[in-house]
């Protein structure tokens, strides 16, 4: 009889391991039935009155309706920036700092409020948005803050000043997150903004405004205008100075050629299909954790997702059965339940995308796993997916599929794997598995890659650049670089966008 038997009823050992339901509570947000546009410190209403109702992707429910900027209404939002800049340029680096500091303290005052609202509407599961995307929004802006009255010791000699109004659009991945990467560096720099949140999330950069009127951000400096693609195109045409965009390749694309010749400053943050690459001598488990987070996290809805698995061949088998094993214990589930690993995808469209990208995987001859797991009736929903015998050309391991979808494919040598994983049109981000140090090197060395990680994966930092080669866009965000391309030096050379 072992000790746990010997203990019977009377033990603290519980004999069921199942997890119970956490559910976070969605009382701490408090929702409005409809919201305006967010110009000049005001919530404006549509000129020409069109709206749409924003879901909550886990079930369908119809959380607000939310108004249709068209061009007049962009037009204004970018004169009401204009206005403001004469003002917030001129004020002291210290004083615009004094105002990032206010909405860094008041974003992690309302952290919980801000996840659980990010969650609702974006499917994301509740421990990611309260542990990663929050706390690394109010990162962003405490860290630009420091360098809002330290631009000439930054920059030194060059003279930095600002480019005068930014024009951001943001998609629906991280929502608060890309607000925080785009605005934060814009004000340090003394530039003012129009942001155009993601259609399908726009809650949490609703519910900022309303951090920016507590911390008192003068009128005008950030307007937020909601709406589909039609105002992010007009924002494009509008009177800006520069444009900041993250999407797809495609959108991209269009809006530079749109803006060719304009004189407005661009940069692009795109798509990728990003190599997380595992040699033989990696440690393993380790590894798989890798794995995981590098596809399952916010559901594979993130550019730099490790989507392509490289597996050294002589540890594939082990390899391989140990992330099926690993994939059978992730609980996808209700976003705000505190256990949820996988949560629901962001759109029908997007749910619709992965389908179709999966039924090509299935056609081409790729071997399709997925764990067990009953998904639920409402809302859209995809299990974590592991395709094997994949083929490099095969379109599962070229396009983006944008969710919870894993390509695996192997090598031999490392040159092999430089070759496999540098064979795409992307360029954003790759992982490198090795116990050996110099591989590490080797490897970052020869990866097309804006960003490698070694023996990790998915790591943000404010002060670490973040962005792309090829059709995975141009120009930094985060650090220096993301503060660069929001300057002007006078006509001297510039090292970001
Ligand atoms: P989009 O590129 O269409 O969306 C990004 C942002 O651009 C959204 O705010 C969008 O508005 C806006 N937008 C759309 N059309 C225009 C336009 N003509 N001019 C200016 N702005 C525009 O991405 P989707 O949301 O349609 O997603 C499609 C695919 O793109 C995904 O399946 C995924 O593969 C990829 N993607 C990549 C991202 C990345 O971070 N690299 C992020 C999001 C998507 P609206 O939301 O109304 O469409």
């Amino acid at each position: 009889m072992t000790e746990l038997d010997r203990r019977g009823d009377r033990s603290p050992v519980p004999s069921d391991w199942t997890y119970a339901p956490a559910p976070e509570s969605r009382d701490v947000v408090s929702l409005q039935e409809r919201y305006g546009l967010f110009i000049g410190g005001e919530f404006l209403e549509p000129q020409a009155g069109e709206r749409f109702v924003t879901v909550a992707p886990r079930d369908e429910e119809a959380l607000a309706e939310v108004a249709q900027a068209g061009p007049e209404d962009v037009e204004a939002a970018v004169q009401s920036a204009r206005d403001a800049f004469a003002g917030w340029s001129k004020l002291a680096g210290a004083e615009r700092a004094k105002y990032l500091f206010r909405i860094a303290r008041l974003l992690q005052e309302r952290a919980r409020e801000f996840a659980v609202l990010e969650s609702l509407n974006g499917g994301k599961p509740i421990k990611e948005s309260r542990d990663v995307d929050i706390p690394l929004a109010a990162a962003h802006f405490f860290y630009y803050a420091g360098w809002a009255d330290k631009l000439e010791y930054a920059f030194p000699n060059r003279r930095p000043k600002p480019l005068g109004v930014a024009g951001q659009i943001i998609p629906w991945n991280f929502p608060l997150l890309m607000l925080a990467w785009k605005i934060a560096p814009a004000l340090a720099g003394g530039n003012t903004v129009v942001l155009k949140p993601a259609e399908t999330t726009p809650l949490t950069a609703l519910l900022f405004c309303d951090v920016l009127r507590q911390a008192e951000l003068p009128p005008g400096v950030v307007n937020v205008v909601t709406g589909d693609g039609r105002a992010g195109a007009a924002l494009v045409d509008s009177d800006v100075d520069k444009i900041a965009f993250t999407g797809s390749t495609d959108v991209g694309k269009a809006i530079q050629r749109r803006l060719a010749g304009t004189g407005k400053r661009l940069t692009l943050e795109l798509g990728g299909k990003a190599a997380n690459i595992v040699f033989d001598d990696a440690a393993l488990d380790q590894a798989v954790e890798g794995i995981v987070n590098g596809i399952y996290f916010n559901q594979g809805h993130v550019c730099c997702a490790g989507s392509r698995l490289l597996v050294q061949e002589s540890i594939y088998e082990p390899l391989v059965d140990k992330l099926k094993q690993r994939m059978a214990t992730l609980r996808v589930g209700d976003p705000l339940d505190k256990n949820t690993d996988v949560g629901a995808i962001n759109s029908a469209a997007q749910l619709e995308k992965i389908q179709e990208l999966v039924e090509a995987g299935r056609a081409e001859g790729a071997e399709i796993y997925q764990p067990p797991c009953v998904l639920p009736e409402k809302g859209y929903w995809f299990a974590p997916t592991v395709f094997t015998n994949v083929a490099q050309s095969y379109r599962i391991a070229q396009e983006e599929i944008f969710g919870p979808v894993l390509s695996v494919l192997t090598f031999r040598t490392p040159e092999e794997a430089i070759e496999k994983a540098n064979n795409t049109p992307y360029g954003l981000s790759a992982g490198v598995w090795t116990e050996k140090g110099s591989r590490i090197l080797w490897m970052a060395d020869r990866l097309r890659a804006g960003v490698v990680w070694a023996n990790t994966y998915n790591r943000f930092d404010p002060a670490s650049p973040f962005g792309g080669y090829k059709e995975s866009g141009f120009g930094r965000e985060g650090g220096l670089h993301g503060l660069d391309a929001y300057l002007d030096f006078d006509g001297s050379e510039t090292f970001g966008g």
